[in-house]
């Protein structure tokens, strides 16, 4: 589809903006379904956050990702916010909603992170609800994970593993409303054995094992994984991580972050378009891209 005076806008927001795969992704899917629409990245420095949000207003954008650091600044500057980015008091993905005179009206805020992590997990999930589970990382990635496994699972415990446990202990802090169970406790990693063996879902949501130090591992002792767990790994490059690896060899099932990657695009895809991502054909575009790397 040729880039023309209709083609209409989608970017993604940080600052610095390092690689990313969501034009790719995004781009990959517009291409495949004949979609006028370009994603672009814009590098927007945090003072200027609020201009380039009128400036979707006023260009007439169908909607943006943002990324590190401006999840919790878009949060505030928003019109109206889904459930979730309430939840999480963080905003990934922005929906332009129109007025009937074809002007933007509004700014919706939404967070597709949690169902993105959520939906790779729908094959395991009558297994997991009400069951022990552990979380290594307390950064904004663990808070909407946490919210996820809290609403979804129920767990009896759900332990966030973490070097700065005061850190840890505000996140639980911040999530005790949707704690029903009190489930949530922190515990520093030398303490975490017992919750480590005896979960059934463990989520590595800190940078230990990405391509940059490959060997590195949130969990040094596989001993302690085993059939029956579920070990998710956050990290999308590389795909199988060092923690992937260990666990599997124990016998446990084991999941990467690609497609969560790919799961949160296609909830944002999926609002900014009114069509359901086509999945396959991303998968094998962001794998190509990846492999090329
Ligand atoms: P973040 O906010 O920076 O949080 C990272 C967490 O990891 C913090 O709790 C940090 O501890 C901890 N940590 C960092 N280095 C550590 C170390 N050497 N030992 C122990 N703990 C350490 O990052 P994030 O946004 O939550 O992202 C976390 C990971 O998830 C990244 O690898 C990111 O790529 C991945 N992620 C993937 C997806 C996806 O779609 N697949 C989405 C979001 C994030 P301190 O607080 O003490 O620094």
């Amino acid at each position: 589809m040729p880039i023309d005076a209709h083609t209409r806008f989608v970017s993604l927001l940080g600052y610095p903006l390092g690689h990313s795969l969501s034009p790719e992704i995004h781009n990959t899917a517009f291409q495949a379904q004949n979609i006028n629409m370009v994603y672009l990245c814009m590098e927007v420095h945090p003072d200027n956050l609020k201009r380039a949000l009128d400036g979707f207003k006023a260009a007439k954008f169908v909607g943006s990702n943002v990324t590190i650091p401006h999840k919790q600044a878009v949060y505030g500057l928003v019109d109206e916010l889904s459930d979730q980015a309430k939840a999480v008091g963080a905003v990934n993905t922005v929906v332009c909603r129109y007025g009937k005179d074809g002007e933007v009206e509004s700014l919706y805020g939404d967070n597709t992170d949690i169902r993105g992590f959520l939906d790779p997990l729908a094959p395991y999930a009558p297994g997991l609800r009400g069951e022990e589970m552990v979380i290594w990382g307390a950064g904004g990635a663990a808070r909407a994970v946490a919210y996820a496994m809290l609403t979804e699972y129920q767990p009896v415990s759900l332990t966030i593993v973490a070097r700065n446990v005061e850190k840890a202990g505000l996140l639980a802090e911040y999530l005790s409303e949707y704690d029903q169970q009190d489930a949530l406790k922190v515990m520093p990693f030398a303490d975490a054995t017992r919750q480590v063996r005896n979960s059934r879902l463990l989520v590595n949501a800190t940078p230990l094992g990405m391509h940059s130090q490959a060997d590195a591992t949130p969990w040094q002792v596989s001993e302690e994984f085993s059939a029956g767990q579920v070990v998710y790994d956050l990290i999308y490059n590389p795909q199988n991580t060092r923690l992937l690896k260990e666990a599997a060899t124990r016998g446990a099932e084991t999941l990467g972050g690609l497609e969560m990657l790919i799961r949160q695009a296609a909830a944002s895809y999926q609002q900014w378009t009114n069509q359901e991502m086509p999945l396959d054909v991303v998968r094998e575009a962001v794998k190509r891209r990846l492999a090329s790397q």
